[in-house]
């Protein structure tokens, strides 16, 4: 075979025209349009100069890369180049609220409503009885009153800015009060201070990080105090030699002083935790009950609904944030908006069927049902794959987006020891696969957690786990 420089076999690559003048590229045209087929071509060519440059360019190489394109190449790019980025994955990590993931899966209910406002014009800002200007925010707030208690309520784009916009309406160029042990930081990005400095406030830190009195933020309270800020530590507890103030207690201290309290609750649940099985986490109705000024949660947290900040409270203060301009950039999607007035309709009206809200049907699922279908999936494989080993096994599962942080569910498992390769190779594999499964790695075995899988999705794991086995065998082939 003659040898040919880099340099030469890089000349001979073909140009994109006359790639695309060869009669079966030419044909593609039709069938996926002139600028996919171009771009398609373009990459291709593109790839096959990176493998001449990368190539071993020794005296005697005989490597040569093929220099033309298949018709089936570029079919293959063009479905890859048409992929979506944001893709649907199977959440077999147990973990109900994965910020990483796309939190709350949304209710049939939220889906039509969002389905509806996208492909019709809707009274979005529109008041149909008299024809008037209306307010977006005006669709939910009969919903949150009759919810939580609260003589008022306001949405805006999620909790930061909910957040934010107290702050900024409250407090801008005054000072805070914030217990040392409340300066949380959520998912790398929400942080307290930071967020306060964004609002103008000036943070005025009490306490010390384990122990925080009534006495620290009463020394702390100035004529420039203009609010005093309690955080739910969402993702983690301080335990041991500890002392918070409670809620009740800081609101005597705000109304002694004037000075309204704000209460940010991260994840704000509407339903009774006992109800759940749960224990140790407020409800929203509590705290209005308590008659703190104004309370901020996430839409997509334990509610189950849309990304969305959600503000409930007393009037005056509700009417201080709504007049503020920064509202306006914070405002609310109107498909958000569907969704959220869909699932806050679902506590309203159907709370003994809460379960239509799935982040509420994974909270609640019995352990019995994750047993019998982790045992189905399991068999399923097994019939495929006798050799592989395979068993459904019992486990715990975490909540998530800093809702009860010390509280595992008890959960079951389809447990895959994937020897002879190894745990991390499988896991990467089902991730890699169509659609991609997240699943959890222990002690050497792959495990997908029921209580995320949508029972509607176990067919498909079935299929995907079997996808991923056959892959590896594929992969194990070629190397022999
Ligand atoms: C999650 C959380 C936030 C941030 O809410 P987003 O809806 O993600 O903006 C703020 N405060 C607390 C206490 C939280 O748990």
């Amino acid at each position: 075979m003659k040898l040919h420089t880099k340099n030469e076999r890089l000349r001979k690559i073909p140009s994109v025209d006359e790639t695309l003048r060869e009669p079966d590229i030419r044909e593609l045209v039709p069938r996926y349009g002139r600028a996919a087929v171009v771009k398609a071509v373009k990459l291709l060519l593109e790839d096959i100069r990176k493998k001449i440059l990368t190539e071993d360019g020794g005296l005697h190489s005989e490597v040569t890369v093929p220099l033309d394109i298949q018709p089936a190449q570029v079919e293959e790019k063009i479905t890859a180049i048409a992929r979506p980025s944001l893709q649907r994955v199977i959440n077999a990590t147990g973990i109900i609220i994965h910020t990483n993931l796309g939190r709350a899966p949304l209710s049939e209910e939220a889906i039509n409503h969002i389905v509806t406002a996208a492909r019709y014009y809707s009274n979005l800002e529109f008041v149909l009885a008299d024809a008037r200007r209306g307010a977006r925010a005006d669709h939910v707030e009969g919903l949150l009153q009759e919810l939580t208690g609260a003589e008022a309520g306001f949405v805006v784009n999620n909790n930061a800015a909910a957040v934010l916009l107290c702050l900024n309406t409250l407090a801008r160029g005054k000072e805070v009060l914030i217990s040392r042990g409340e300066l949380i930081e959520i998912g790398g990005s929400f942080r307290i201070p930071d967020i306060m400095q964004q609002s103008g406030a000036i943070l005025v830190e009490v306490g010390t990080t384990n122990r925080t009195h009534l006495a620290d933020y009463e020394k702390a309270i100035t004529r420039q105090t203009a609010l005093i800020m309690q955080a739910h530590t969402s993702n983690y507890r301080i335990v041991g030699f500890t002392a918070e103030v409670n809620l009740p207690e800081l609101l005597r201290l705000g109304s002694r002083n004037s000075i309204p309290v704000m209460y940010d609750m991260g994840s704000g649940n509407l339903i009774n935790p006992a109800l759940l099985g749960l224990r140790d986490e407020p409800t929203v109705q509590e705290a209005v009950k308590s008659g703190v000024e104004l309370i901020t949660f996430s839409g997509d947290k334990l509610l189950g609904g849309p990304q969305a900040g959600i503000i409930v409270g007393k009037r005056h203060y509700i009417r201080m944030l709504k007049n503020n301009p920064l509202a306006r950039a914070l405002r609310i999607d109107k498909l958000t908006l569907a969704a959220l007035e869909a699932t806050l309709k679902a506590y309203v009206l159907q709370p003994e069927k809460i379960d239509a809200v799935p982040v509420m049907r994974m909270l609640t699922v019995a352990e019995q049902t994750l047993k019998k279908r982790a045992r189905k999936i399991a068999r399923a494989v097994k019939r495929r794959l006798p050799s592989l080993t395979i068993a459904a096994e019992s486990d715990t599962s975490q909540i998530g987006g800093g809702a009860f942080p010390l509280h595992d569910l008890p959960t079951w498992v389809v447990a895959i020891n994937p020897a002879p390769s190894s745990s991390n190779d499988f896991e990467h594999r089902l991730r890699a696969g169509t659609p991609p499964v997240i699943a959890r790695i222990s002690k050497d075995r792959v495990l997908l957690d029921m209580r995320t899988i949508s029972p509607v999705e176990d067919r498909l794991v079935v299929q995907c786990i079997l996808a991923a086995v056959e892959q590896h065998q594929v992969e194990h082939t070629n190397a022999q």
